[in-house]
């Protein structure tokens, strides 16, 4: 078993492309489909042909470019069970706890309610590696659109039970706006002081931030470290549940 390659690179204005590919098996995945023809360059600079779509949810930002790369490669579309029928081209789907084998090794896929209903990540335990869509970002976390925090905060956890060592890949550039955010919550986190000043760095040089990992998360992510006790005492809420600790923290980001 050889490594798995990986190429990222920017789709629309903030999408994430990222490329799955094993150079044993030749197989080679789409985490999403924001955009066609930036993916379709990437798979040609590397030599790489699409034989699989992977679909975290059903926002057109992540399946606009479904149907034109399955012409083009005639690959196979998995996605969320739940969200089936908003996902076009879809060949097969998945549900949590489900496993599938892709390239010689096993892909989890973990169910994360929150920025929908019916959101999945893939999660290869071989590999370490995770791809979070728009559940997890670096410093942040997914807009709610059609699930409550404490679904969210539920999703966060599952995530969170996975190794530190995990390479998070997430699904948009946004990690400078979170870190901003994020050091007005965690204010005397030296982890998250530095990490905002490293990405900040990364940006104005042209790279980009991605990927994170589990580790860096539990220690610069606000939303991962709702039990901390300077944070719950700057939001005033020491005795609150952690589920209300998120949803303030979530709260005060879409008012930011
Ligand atoms: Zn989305
Ligand atoms: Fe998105």
């Amino acid at each position: 078993m050889k490594p798995l390659e990986i190429e990222t690179f920017l789709c629309r204005s903030d999408n994430f492309g990222v490329l799955l590919h094993d150079p044993v098996s030749g197989e080679t995945a789409s985490i999403d489909a924001p955009e066609e023809q930036p993916i379709i360059e990437a798979a040609k600079r590397r030599g790489w042909t699409l034989t699989h779509i992977f679909t975290t949810h059903h926002h057109h930002d992540h399946v606009d470019a479904n149907l034109a790369l399955k012409e083009k490669f005639g690959c196979t579309i998995l996605g969320p069970h739940g969200e089936a029928v908003a996902i076009p081209g879809l060949d097969k789907t998945v549900m949590d706890g489900d496993e599938f084998e892709f390239a010689g090794r096993t892909i989890k896929v973990i169910e994360t309610p929150g920025h929908t209903a019916g959101h999945v990540c893939y999660y290869i335990p071989s590999d370490g590696l995770l791809f979070a869509a728009d559940t997890l970002f670096a410093m942040g976390c997914g807009r709610l659109f059609e699930r409550p925090a404490a679904d969210m905060w539920h999703s966060f956890q599952k995530l969170m039970a996975l190794p530190d060592e995990t390479k998070v890949y997430f699904g948009h550039e946004y990690t400078v706006s979170n870190a901003r955010f994020a050091v007005t919550v965690d204010l005397e986190n030296p982890a998250l002081k530095t990490r905002a000043a490293e990405v900040s760095a990364l940006r104005d040089a042209g790279k980009f931030t991605i990927p994170t990992t589990i580790g860096l998360e539990k220690q610069t992510n606000p939303y991962m470290r709702v039990g901390d006790a300077a944070i719950r005492q700057h939001l005033g809420m020491i005795d609150a549940s952690d589920e209300d600790v998120f949803a303030e923290i979530r709260t005060r980001k879409d008012n930011f």
